[in-house]
Formats: C-alpha cells, structure tokens, sequence
C-alpha cells in the first residue's frame, strides 16, 4: 500500500470540451484542493494577444512574443458566492469574456503551439502547483507540467457528444449558437493540440483513460474515488 500522502498532484488531460474541468472541479472540492484550469491561461494570453494585436490576421508577431509575454500576469481567485475560480489577467476579471468569445476560441490553439508562450505557462502552472493539493487540468499537464503527478487521468469523449455539451452550455448562457461550428471548432482543435510539435497532446503512459460519452459527473466523481481506494489512498480525507 502506498504510504499516506494528502498533498498530490492529479493531471487531468483529454480533448477539448470533454467535461475535464466539471471533473476536474468536482475532484478538488472532494479533497478541498485547489482546482487550476491551464486552459483559462492559454485563453488569456490569446485574449491579451488579440487586444494588443500580438495575432493579426491570423498570424502571431513573434518578434514582440518576449516582451509581450513578459508584460503579462494571470491569476486565479475564488468567487465566495460559488466558489467557482475566476482568471484574471493583469489584474481584471476575465472569466466570461474568455469563455465567450469566439475570437478566443478560434485563435487559442493556434498561439498554444508557440514555445514561448508553452514554456511562460508551464512556468506558472508549476510554480502554483509546488506543493501539491492541486488538481490541474489541460493537454499536458500529465506529459509536461508535471511528469510525476500521483494520479493521471487521460479524458475523451465523442466529438458530437462534446460539441453537444457545449452547445448546450452556451445556449444555457443566452448565446445564439451554432452546432456545426461548434463541432467544427472542437475537431479543428483536436487537430491542432495533437499535432503540434510543441507538447502535444496525448495521453501519458502512466495515465488513466476515462472515456466519458455515456457517464454523468456523479459517476465519474464516483470512478475516481474507487480509484484513489484502488491506489491506496482510501484513508485519504482532507475535509
Ligand atoms: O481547456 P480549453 O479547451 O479551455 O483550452 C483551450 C485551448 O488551450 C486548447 O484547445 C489548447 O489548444 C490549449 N491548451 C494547451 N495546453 C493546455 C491547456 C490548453 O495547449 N495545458
């Protein structure tokens, strides 16, 4: 049996739109860790690099990546009403705008192949993730960020059921939305995170895979516990 250890690390990487972080969240709240979405920071820094037109027509200025890069500064701080993690970039509360805009959704694959902008966030991510209690999801959390994490988990889904959830989430939202495009945008991104030449995404070899097309959170919540049961950490209780 492994001896007890209350302060891991669990990655939690998969496809986009597979519901990594309703898991993910579900998982810290459990275990009162902290939760940390790296995909919110690769959404800020395409937020930050559309406003200061580091992408223009679709391309990045790579010369003014340093300077731009070094200019910028993401947090995460919890909301007290719902507890949930808001990002803030430089200061200001960005949450809604990056899940919305399609803007940032069309070009944040596109700028997350730069190793530049890879190396600055993997820089954070480790640094907020030091000492454990975290459970942070993203493409290469479990390959890159942190190769040793205690537990990882390889998330997939199928594309129409994730471009389902996602339609259903923005029209939730009030948005007016389009399910082609959504798919469209799911399985361009799959496309782009697998074949990057920087940290692509797949899955780790000691990773875990959870293929959730046809599980609720509870049961994946569920899952995850026996699986932490499975690996010794049944006496496990941060609350
Ligand atoms: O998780 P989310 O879908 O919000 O992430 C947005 C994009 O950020 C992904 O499609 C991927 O291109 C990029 N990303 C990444 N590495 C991570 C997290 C996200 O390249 N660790």
């Amino acid at each position: 049996m492994l001896p007890f250890k209350p302060n891991l690390i669990i990655a939690i990487d998969g496809y986009s739109s597979c519901g990594k972080s309703t898991f993910a969240k579900m998982i810290a709240a459990e275990l009162n860790y902290i939760y940390i979405d790296s995909g919110a920071m690769y959404r800020a820094v395409t937020l930050a690099a559309l406003e200061r037109d580091i992408i223009q027509n679709g391309t990045v200025q790579e010369d003014s990546l340093p300077e731009f890069l070094g200019e910028i500064h993401i947090s995460f701080h919890r909301n007290e009403s719902d507890m949930n993690y808001q990002t803030f970039l430089n200061g200001k509360n960005i949450e809604t705008t990056i899940r919305q805009s399609r803007a940032v959704s069309e070009n944040v694959s596109f700028i997350s192949t730069y190793r530049l902008v890879r190396e600055k966030m993997v820089q954070m991510q480790r640094k907020i993730g030091s000492s454990g209690r975290i459970v942070m999801d993203g493409r290469d959390i479990g390959t890159v960020v942190f190769p040793n994490a205690d537990i990882k988990i390889f998330m997939t889904a199928d594309p129409r059921i994730r471009a389902q959830r996602r339609f259903d989430e923005l029209v939730e939202k009030g948005l007016d939305v389009d399910f082609d495009k959504i798919l469209e945008n799911i399985l361009e991104r799959d496309e782009i995170d697998q074949n990057r030449k920087e940290s692509p995404l797949k899955k780790a070899e000691d990773a875990l895979v959870l293929n959730n097309s046809y599980l609720s959170p509870e049961e994946q919540l569920h899952w995850f516990m026996e699986l932490l049961a499975n690996r010794g950490f049944h006496s496990y209780s941060n609350k």
